[in-house]
């Protein structure tokens, strides 16, 4: 389905990454303008320079998702270039280390939280204050099949994804009086991307029983692991995203929607 997203603006975290990016390209592509926020602004302007051929408005805004202060700005700079804001996809996030428990970083592990926990809420609780104070729209918070059935040697993105899942839950509840759905999604394995490479080589590294040491055995291993096999595409997590925002879910808050092959 193609929803139609014109007069509508979108802001999205990790809006320089691989989802961030093609999620911006679907709403752009179905009009809808987009404020994107990240730390990395050179890949920023790199997207925002892509977006141009849709005719929307398009801002970026350098912002670290775990202060505060970052965020309220970004959130006022985004509303002032853009109008104002309907939806928020809350998708900043970063992956961690990966080692076996007894051997977990705890600085990864705080790290990892501070992203992925108190960024994703830092997030959460200025667009709920912006979207109340509108009249109502839609958060897409990203999390993770990880969050949802806990990987081996993941161990601080597991415990963030399932936080990003309980905060979800009680964030629809909490805004729900203001006619804000709040939704979660989950992808399993997605690529090509960053990610994708980047746990295959990092999991053939930790030794563990889960998978060989060999990426390119990992790579086989994983997609083995798909009933569907195959990777998902970066467009059909865009997809997945443009449906809980759309009015097509205009019943569905809560939820935590699974992109994972099966
Ligand atoms: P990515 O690394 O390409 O993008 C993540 C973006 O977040 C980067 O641009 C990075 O600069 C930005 N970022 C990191 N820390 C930040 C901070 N403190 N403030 C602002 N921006 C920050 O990864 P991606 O694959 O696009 O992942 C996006 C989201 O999807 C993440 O939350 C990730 O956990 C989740 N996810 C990805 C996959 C996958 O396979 N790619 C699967 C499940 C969930």
């Amino acid at each position: 389905a193609t929803y139609q997203f014109a007069g509508k603006t979108i802001l999205i975290t990790g809006g320089a990454g691989d989802i961030g990016k093609a999620t911006a390209h679907r709403f752009a592509a179905n009009g809808a303008g987009v404020a994107l926020l990240d730390l990395n602004e050179p890949k920023m302007a790199e997207v925002a320079e892509e977006l141009k051929s849709y005719n929307v408005p398009v801002g970026t805004f350098r912002c670290d998702v775990t202060a505060f202060d970052d965020v309220a700005k970004a959130f006022t700079g985004a509303v002032e270039q853009l109008g104002r804001i309907d939806y928020v996809f809350n998708n900043a996030g970063y992956q961690g280390a990966f080692a076996k428990t007894d051997e977990y970083p705890e600085d990864d592990f705080q790290k990892v939280i501070n992203i992925n926990v108190v960024g994703v809420f830092h997030i959460l609780k200025a667009a709920a204050q912006h979207l109340r104070d509108v009249g109502g729209g839609a958060i897409v918070n990203m999390a993770s099949y990880a969050g949802v059935v806990g990987p081996p040697n993941m161990l601080a993105y597991a415990a963030s994804k399932f936080a990003v899942i309980g905060i979800t839950q009680t964030a629809a509840k909490d805004l729900a009086p203001y006619g804000i759905r709040v939704n979660a999604l989950s992808p399993a394995l997605i690529g090509p991307g960053f990610m994708w490479t980047r746990q295959t080589e990092l999991q053939a590294a930790v030794g563990s029983q889960y998978f060989d040491a060999d990426p390119k055995v990992v790579e086989q291993q994983m997609i083995n692991s798909v009933p569907m096999r195959r990777l998902g595409s970066l467009e059909e997590v865009a997809n997945g995203v443009a449906f809980l925002m759309s009015e097509e879910a205009s019943y569905i808050t809560g939820f935590n929607l699974e992109v994972t092959g099966g």
